[in-house]
């Protein structure tokens, strides 16, 4: 699918090129042409004011100066009333005959024309002038055959230019539309395997289910009283499927308001990190485990007070599973200038270094029978790890297998969000 895009993009960007470059090409031909056919007119007009008065004619007038014009020279004929020449320079019969035709449209003022002399094109003024009392023609000529082979030239230089140009930057738009979709293309797979995941996430605890449902249908003479350890596995199951589809949709939220600024009442940080402390005490005295807090305390932040909330359980939660009966797990708050830095410290288990990364993609658990046991879906890190991306904020991990693990959130401050920004 990614193949055919990335054709169809370079496709797109190659006409495009070849457009722009006809474009380019035609407009620089057309200046080129306007620019010779306006020196070449200014010459003759400036040649024939020198037959007329029999002078020279002044050399680098006109538009880019005449000095192609110059070079290549010019032929005239001067014919009088009754149309026969009196005088000329030129020795070609065709000329004479090709200014013979002009003489007959009998035009009053003025005019530019071109004509052929033989197999040659010319450009010829011709003008009326007074001599002797007497109304003579003038009609100047000037051979186009170089004016041409400029114009081929500079044609044929820009084709080939041109061509050389679309050679290389046919391939360079394919490399760079592939680089363009490689992020999407990795978003795409990183879905791909998401799904996958959850549905073999979400097989286990429907096995079960159906597992216990089987062994209960086997039952259906006993009374229900007797049974209650299957319908129980069945309530276990589902929580469990509860819990992990609540986690997938989150996973799934966070994902998409990642890029999104995220915009938020002003609210007592320190207020919240104590209140996820309290709501948590419970849990960790029947872990027998110690929760203790080093919060400064005012800290007010700008942001979503619900998503931080959750941030301090997914993290709290964690360091209490992986903390053994008789430890200590601490949440710990401090403010900066810009930012503001949330910490868990715990003494438990910790997490070996080349574990450390993948500990934020989903579905990755270190010990995956320890943490199903403890209700864990592998999901929580890389939910913690959306949401502290989505606040622009980072992640730090300092961790040693059996002497514990601390996890450092640095969150940016934002300016104060206005109602009116909803
Ligand atoms: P889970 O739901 O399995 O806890 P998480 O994404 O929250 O999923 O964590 C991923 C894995 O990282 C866990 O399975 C666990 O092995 C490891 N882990 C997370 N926090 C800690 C911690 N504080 N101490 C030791 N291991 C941890």
């Amino acid at each position: 699918m990614f193949k055919e895009i990335r054709k169809k993009i370079s496709l797109w960007n190659a006409l495009t090129l070849i457009a722009f470059l006809i474009l380019f090409i035609i407009t620089i031909l057309a200046v080129v042409q306007w620019s010779l056919k306006s020196s070449g007119e200014a010459y003759l007009e400036n040649v024939a004011q020198a037959v007329i008065h029999d002078t020279k004619p002044t050399e680098g007038t006109g538009f880019m100066g005449t000095s192609v014009h110059d070079q290549l020279g010019y032929e005239y004929l001067v014919w009088n009333e009754n149309r026969s020449i009196s005088s000329q320079q030129t020795d070609q019969q065709a000329m004479i005959k090709s200014g013979y035709a002009l003489l007959e449209k009998d035009a009053k003022d003025p005019f530019f024309s071109k004509v052929k002399v033989g197999e040659s094109e010319y450009r010829v003024y011709e003008t009326q002038f007074e001599r002797g009392g007497k109304t003579m023609t003038l009609q100047v000529f000037q051979n186009l055959g170089s004016e041409n082979g400029i114009m081929l030239y500079i044609t044929v230089y820009l084709l080939s230019i041109g061509a050389v140009g679309l050679l290389i930057l046919i391939p360079l738009s394919y490399i760079l539309a592939g680089r363009s979709l490689k992020p999407i293309k990795e978003n795409f797979d990183l879905q791909k395997t998401f799904i996958a995941d959850a549905s073999h996430e979400l097989r286990t605890p429907i096995t079960v289910i159906r597992t216990n449902v089987e062994v209960l249908e086997m039952k259906e003479d006993e009374p229900i009283s007797e049974n209650m350890k299957w319908l129980q596995a069945i309530d276990e199951e589902c929580d469990t499927m509860a819990n992990l589809i609540s986690e997938l949709l989150t996973n799934a939220q966070s994902e998409v308001n990642q890029n999104k600024d995220e915009k938020g009442m002003r609210f007592s940080l320190s207020q919240a990190c104590a209140e996820s402390v309290k709501k948590l005490k419970p849990v960790a005295r029947e872990l027998d485990v110690k929760l203790t807090t080093s919060l400064v305390s005012d800290v007010m932040f700008n942001g979503n007070e619900d998503k931080i909330k959750q941030l301090i359980r997914i993290f709290l939660d964690n360091a209490l599973k992986y903390t053994p009966a008789g430890g200590q797990v601490s949440l710990g708050l401090s403010e900066a200038k810009r930012n503001v830095t949330i910490s868990i410290q715990d003494n438990g288990l910790g997490i070996p270094k080349d574990e450390q990364k993948k500990i934020f993609s989903r579905f990755y658990r270190i010990d995956d029978a320890r943490s199903r046991a403890s209700g864990g879906s592998g999901l929580g890190l890389s939910i913690a790890d959306s949401i502290v991306r989505g606040m622009g904020g980072k992640i730090r991990l300092d961790s040693e297998p059996g002497v514990g693990s601390t996890f450092t959130i640095i969150l940016p401050k934002k300016k104060i969000q206005s109602f009116s920004d909803d």
